[in-house]
């Protein structure tokens, strides 16, 4: 009894690995249904030095993103249903699953896919980041003061998000304001974060461990201090505009 036990242990092992490979394998035709890859960076691992180190960069894009991606694919590949829906759709609807493993399992890994994506794409080499342009700054200094005032809000509440998340710009209702979510949760979850944070995303800052640990150890503050040389401006602006 017991060997039988353990074969079909084993079996079920191994049909596990192949409809995780399957999950993984190049779309076939059926679109909806294609397994999510990993966007390539927009620049190169090095680019954002001395500010974020290329080493953090490989580990952080290459495994870290990468393993959200991973998960994701493995449970949408058990909801041909909500695999067909985008992204940004599926993570802002999350309470419509009604199955709370999967659901939870949609919001860390969905989330920390549709979070990284963004992440990357609002970072940009210090000689391309750029200044908010004039309707974005006269946002700025309307809603916080000034840019100094802005940048130390936002790095208050960057510093204050106890243990992993991330600190956010949002517009809520036509107005900046600045929130936090815990672990890979984002503005757009709603049902998931409270209404007060709930709004369209235009910055967002990783402040994970994984995110700065290797340069920075316990130096949170540092790390978030040295971002704001690297912040993709015109991206912002883009955001806010649309
Ligand atoms: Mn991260």
């Amino acid at each position: 009894m017991k060997n039988t036990s353990l074969l079909d242990r084993r079996n079920f092992v191994k049909l596990g690995t192949l409809a995780a490979s399957a999950a993984l394998l190049p779309n076939t035709g059926r679109a909806e249904t294609a397994a999510i890859t990993l966007p390539a960076l927009p620049y190169k691992f090095d680019a954002l030095e001395p500010h974020i180190d290329a080493l953090t960069m490989e580990i952080h894009h290459d495994k870290h993103h990468a393993a959200y991606i991973k998960n994701l694919n493995a449970a949408l590949a058990t909801a041909p249903d909500l695999a067909k829906q985008p992204l940004d759709q599926l993570v802002a609807d999350l309470p419509a699953v009604p199955d709370e493993a999967l659901r939870n399992t949609l919001r860390n890994n969905g989330g920390g896919h549709w979070n990284h994506d963004f992440f990357w794409k609002t970072l940009a080499p210090a000689e391309m980041s750029g200044k908010p342009t004039t309707d974005l700054a006269a946002a700025i200094d309307s809603a916080f003061g000034s840019m100094d005032a802005f940048k130390k809000s936002f790095g208050e509440a960057a510093t204050k998000r106890f243990g992993s998340g991330w600190a956010w710009l949002i517009l809520q209702d036509g107005k900046l304001k600045i929130t936090s979510t815990a672990n890979q949760d984002n503005p757009t979850m709603k049902g998931i974060v409270p209404a007060a944070d709930l709004g369209t995303p235009l910055l967002g800052l990783d402040v994970w461990e994984h995110a700065y640990y290797l340069h920075y150890q316990n130096r949170r503050p540092d790390y978030i201090a040295a971002w704001w040389n690297i912040v993709n401006w015109p991206a912002v602006v883009a955001r806010f505009k649309a």
